[in-house]
């Protein structure tokens, strides 16, 4: 059940410990957040500081050694790996840095991949929806190409698509830009806001301290733990919106 005004992600004394050998590494260590719908963040914070840890937690990729993760008001720390995986694919949208698209495979193809892992959904209706998506990322021309026919920022497009495909409300974002030129990320970030202002509730993961004045909170990571969470008081400052540098953009 979807409560009204409950916080989209709160996490309490969030933990994940990676053991290796004889080696602990307590990559996240007591984290206490709360995100409420449709707020752009951006999270930032050295290698190593624990950014790509949290953003799997909240992702439901991973499960955190101790702590709670209510999403939209659900405790979801003790599901089970499948529970989450059906969790994710009905909730939240993720984009990796290095795109993660299976070469050979059309955009379109790439896109339709997340609707087929949907139990109960009927292929055939795949198609139209993946269009629509590619479409809402500035690509409905560029459909039946492959990943190596694209630019970065283009595939990078497809994999922002294939998150949107089946509709979450969160997009959660590691270092989406990080490949990517000056230019292809001013593009990707204009992308970005335009869903924010459609109503999507954001985390972008970033080290480029640029990014972080297109978002409306920054939060830091340091040693696992969050040192910084500040919103952005100023709101002309925070509306230093980047005009869709070209056509081809076109967000529907
Ligand atoms: P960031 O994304 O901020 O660069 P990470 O979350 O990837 O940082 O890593 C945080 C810490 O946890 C690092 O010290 C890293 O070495 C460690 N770590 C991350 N993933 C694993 C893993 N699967 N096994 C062991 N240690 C890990
Ligand atoms: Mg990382």
């Amino acid at each position: 059940m979807i409560v009204r005004d409950t916080p989209v992600i709160r996490t309490e004394g969030l933990t994940r410990v990676f053991s290796t050998g004889a080696n602990r590494v307590r990559a996240l260590s007591d984290v206490d957040l709360v995100v409420e719908s449709g707020e752009m963040i951006s999270l930032v914070g050295s290698s190593g500081s624990g950014k790509s840890t949290l953003m799997n937690l909240l992702g439901c990729l991973d499960r955190a050694t101790s702590g709670s993760y209510w999403l939209d008001g659900r405790d979801v720390s003790d599901l089970a790996r499948n529970r989450l995986a059906t969790i994710r694919n009905r909730r939240i949208g993720f984009v990796f840095q290095g795109y993660n698209l299976l070469p050979r495979t059309t955009a379109l193809a790439n896109v339709e991949m997340p609707l087929l892992y949907r139990r109960g959904d009927v292929p055939r209706l795949a198609g139209p929806e993946a269009e629509e998506a590619l479409a809402r990322v500035g690509l409905a021309d560029r459909m039946d190409f492959e990943p190596n026919e694209l630019s970065g920022g283009q595939q990078q497009r497809v994999a922002i698509a294939r998150a949107l495909v089946t509709r979450p409300s969160i997009l959660l974002a590691d270092e989406p830009t990080g490949n990517l030129d000056s230019r292809m990320s001013i593009e990707i970030l204009a992308l970005f806001q335009e869903l924010h202002r459609q109503g999507l509730t954001i985390i972008l993961v970033t080290h480029e301290r640029e990014i972080v004045k297109y978002t409306r909170r920054t939060i830091e990571l340091r040693d696992g733990m969050i040192v910084r969470d500040e919103p952005v008081i100023d709101r002309r400052e925070a509306a230093a919106d980047l005009s869709l540098p070209h056509d081809s953009i076109k967000v529907v």
